[in-house]
């Protein structure tokens, strides 16, 4: 092939040609410019090494070398990184809810990270100044920063009827970008499966006759007890996930482990009856507020619990005496 603007052949590079086998060599793309891309249309592999470090190999690579490839490789550059890697994983015109995890960028799974990366649009509940939950995405992949989103304020009061009517709005607004053909995310701190807005309006999307799909995240209960080094059951015990807005009496007579969750304001009055309890009963309370945030706490101890620990504080109450197999 001749020398032109689409090709050039040094042959009297040191390392000419540096692909045996090869009769014809275009040398324009001597440095890749896919490498740093995770997904390219090269042959390659990635290995990690001792240190950890994830290297992509692509000593068989010939692609972006192959006389007449100008085009191909010009032709990806330009459609970009985010479009070549949804041209090659097709995302079907679903309503997914993701679970981004309970706060550490590094806790959400793979499979809710592909996805979060090829739905069209994200719809999320809240203000982008304070959505948690796009905080964490952005932080885990910034890429997604700069895709289409919209932010849907909570109302006012969370009581009925304004919840059912804001539910609504959201599933209207869905379904608007699902007729449109796109795929739509929303994004749920912890899972999707736990206490998320996601299942109300997803009910509402499936009832409309849109395809939906639950994406796991890792609950904050399950990081919280990783954060403090213990197991939440053993044996046969029993495992209770308690809301803020049960009454804590009641609950604390249940049997095996308790995770209250969300207790918001009656956090305080959970701490009182705690220290009552701990009073009579084997249990041990630890706290973890925040969990895997920057403003991440951890209290032992009910005594310890303050209004400082917020909103996002999962406690949690087990019996004190180690299992014994
Ligand atoms: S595999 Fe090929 S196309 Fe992909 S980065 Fe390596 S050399 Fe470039």
């Amino acid at each position: 092939m001749e020398n032109s603007a689409k090709y050039f052949e040094n042959r009297s590079c040191d390392y000419y040609p540096c692909h045996k086998g090869m009769e014809e060599l275009n040398c324009l793309f001597c440095y890749c410019p896919f490498y740093g891309w995770e997904e390219c249309p090269g042959k390659n592999e990635y290995v990690t090494k001792k240190d950890g470090r994830r290297i992509k190999v692509c000593t068989d690579c010939t692609f972006p070398h192959v006389p007449g490839n100008w085009e191909k490789v010009v032709g990806i550059l330009k459609m970009g990184q985010q479009a070549y890697y949804k041209e090659k994983h097709p995302l079907p015109c679903k309503f997914y809810g993701i679970g981004v995890g309970p706060g550490e960028a590094s806790l959400i799974t793979k499979k809710a990270s592909q996805i979060l990366k090829l739905v069209d649009v994200l719809v999320l509940p809240g203000k982008k100044e304070n959505c948690r939950a796009y905080d964490i995405a952005v932080e885990a992949m910034p890429e997604i920063a700069g895709k289409e989103c919209v932010f849907l304020p909570f109302p006012m009061s969370m009581k009925e009827p304004e919840l059912t009517a804001f539910h609504r709005a959201v599933a209207e607004q869905v379904t608007e970008f699902l007729k449109e053909g796109k795929s739509v995310g929303f994004l749920s701190i912890g899972d999707v499966t736990i206490y998320s807005t996601y299942a109300y309006v997803e009910q509402l999307v499936a009832e409309a006759g849109w395809e939906t799909e639950y994406v796991n995240g890792i609950p904050s209960f399950l990081a919280s007890a990783a954060r403090l080094g213990v197991p939440l059951t053993l044996g046969s015990e029993e495992m209770h996930i308690i809301p803020g807005s049960a009454d804590v009496e009641t609950a604390l007579m249940l049997p095996g482990t308790l995770v209250f969750m969300k207790s918001g304001k009656k956090l305080l009055e959970l701490k009182t009856k705690l220290i009552e309890l701990s009073k009579v009963k084997d249990m041990e309370v630890m706290a973890v507020s925040n969990c895997g945030m920057q403003n991440e706490l951890v209290t032992i101890g009910a005594e310890k619990i303050t209004e400082e620990n917020g909103y996002l504080t999962v406690v949690i109450v087990r019996k004190k005496t180690c299992y014994q197999p």
